[in-house]
């Protein structure tokens, strides 16, 4: 699903080496954890995903199609294919949880017709079904991010990238929103989680990247928090 083939992310002028020769396959279906200090390069990973950069050398794939493929009015259709969620996602605060995901729908090109069951499905995916006309002011920031996580995957993307997606929540709410991606993984998504929560990690084990100074310094199938 996705193909890092020795790439290389210089950004220029600090000529910052945020990615150093980087190789790995990550196969359709699986959850990984990407791990790393401050500064490692786990944003840079995504972005590099999502084209918000390219690499200075080599060659990212998705799907088996070089990033390059994508160009143009093609790019959209590659961020189409992803998922994503951040630490803060802003729900459009005058919408009820339903409409904010339905909101997404929009520019899928999905037909008017499937989104309520769209919509419902991946609420319920994400154990919100019951919330639906709640406002985001109404719902706490564990919830919030289930919603934002629902607006993700209403689409059904084949991949679903999260760069600290429990960066702002309480252990508990934590716990529930990595529950939700390993439900929104067992519905046949690929899962990225970018996270610096050591105790997900260890309880929630699941194959595990680590990098340092932008190189891949280890790829446990077992998984484990060691930077
Ligand atoms: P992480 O997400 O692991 O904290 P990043 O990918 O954000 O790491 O950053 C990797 C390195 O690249 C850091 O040294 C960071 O300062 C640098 N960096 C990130 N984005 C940019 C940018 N747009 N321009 C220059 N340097 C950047
Ligand atoms: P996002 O939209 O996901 O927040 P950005 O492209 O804004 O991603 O930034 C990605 C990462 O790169 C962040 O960790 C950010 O702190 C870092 N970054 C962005 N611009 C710079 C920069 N000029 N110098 C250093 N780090 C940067």
């Amino acid at each position: 699903m996705i193909d890092f083939k020795q790439v290389t992310l210089e950004y220029p002028v600090t000529r910052t080496l945020a990615l150093d020769d980087v190789t790995l396959h990550i196969g359709k279906g699986e959850f990984v954890y990407l791990v790393g200090h401050s500064g490692a390069g786990k944003s840079s990973f995504m972005n590099l995903l999502l084209k918000r950069a390219l690499p200075t050398r080599g060659v990212v794939q998705v799907a088996g199609l070089p990033l390059s493929h994508y160009r143009g009015r093609k790019t959209p259709l590659l961020r189409r294919r992803m998922g994503t969620v951040f630490q803060d996602n802003l729900l459009l605060d005058h919408l009820n949880a339903y409409d904010n995901v339905a909101f997404a729908l929009r520019v899928t090109g999905v037909p008017a017709r499937e989104w309520r069951q769209r919509v419902t499905v991946a609420l319920r995916t994400v154990g919100l079904e019951h919330k639906k006309t709640a406002l985001p002011v109404q719902l706490s920031l564990g919830e919030q991010q289930r919603v934002a996580i629902a607006r993700a995957i209403v689409s059904d993307p084949p991949i679903m990238l999260a760069d600290e997606p429990t960066g702002n929540l309480d252990p508990d709410n934590s716990r529930e929103v990595l529950k939700v991606l390993q439900n929104v993984n067992l519905r046949g998504t690929t899962v990225i989680v970018a996270t610096h929560a050591r105790e997900l990690v260890e309880t929630y084990r699941h194959r595990t990247l680590t990098l340092r100074k932008g190189k891949l310094v280890r790829d446990d199938p077992l998984g484990g928090y060691t930077l």
